[in-house]
């Protein structure tokens, strides 16, 4: 399997990821988890990524662009296909994936643009608190805490991230639309893209990709 899941915050991709990769034992790769294990060994990229990552700067395209392509040339993900979360983000970064991928020749199979409204989403991120003290995370109405605002674990305070308030998941969003409507369209023109209705339940979203690849 050799698969991109592109969607905005909140649309459930890293669900997805889990699912399929679960199920064919196929590792999904996003640029978080990349950074991660570049920055864990200790290498001349990861300790450059880390340079930019403490200094509270974008890691630039180009040291994200080779971490990738030297994940992509490890052996066992050659045997095994990938799946990739949220990478790339741009154009720029989606040419240089596919040539990458020629050079490896590993096409890919699809590209799967994740797609549910703005208000399901905001509601669905905006539902979330976390706890001030031990980091549980609850949901408004899918996993609300015993006792209203207060976590069930340890009994501090749970409130509202910044990053989870409705209008900043919408100028998240909004961000979101700009960077990545090209990155689909790019996919578009190659005939790879499948829009994939995602406001339904994640087991439904998964069946749909699921028979759509096979
Ligand atoms: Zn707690």
């Amino acid at each position: 399997m050799r698969v991109i899941l592109i969607g905005p915050p909140g649309v459930g991709k890293g669900t997805q990821a889990a699912l399929l990769g679960g199920r064919k034992g196929v590792p999904s790769l996003s640029s978080g988890e990349i950074f991660r294990r570049e920055i864990e060994a200790q290498t001349d990229l990861g300790r450059m990524a880390q340079r930019y990552i403490s200094h509270g700067e974008l890691v630039p395209n180009g040291v994200t662009i080779e971490m990738m392509a030297k994940r992509l040339r490890d052996p066992e993900i050659r045997r095994s296909g990938f799946i990739l979360d949220g990478f790339p983000r741009t154009v720029r970064q989606a040419d240089s994936l596919q040539e990458i991928l020629a050079d490896l020749g590993l096409p890919l199979q699809r590209v799967y643009s994740l797609y549910a409204p703005d208000e399901l989403i905001v509601s669905r991120l905006s539902g979330r608190m976390g706890c001030t003290k031990c980091g549980a995370i609850y949901h408004s109405l899918s996993k609300p805490s015993t006792r209203e605002g207060y976590c069930d674990v340890c009994n501090s305070p749970i409130v509202v991230r910044t990053d989870d308030q409705p209008d900043t998941i919408r100028e998240r969003l909004r961000i979101f639309r700009e960077e990545t409507a090209p990155v689909i369209e790019f996919y578009e023109e190659l005939g790879l893209t499948r829009v994939i209705d995602a406001s339904r339940d994640a087991e439904e979203v998964y069946k749909d990709i699921l028979s759509e690849l096979e």
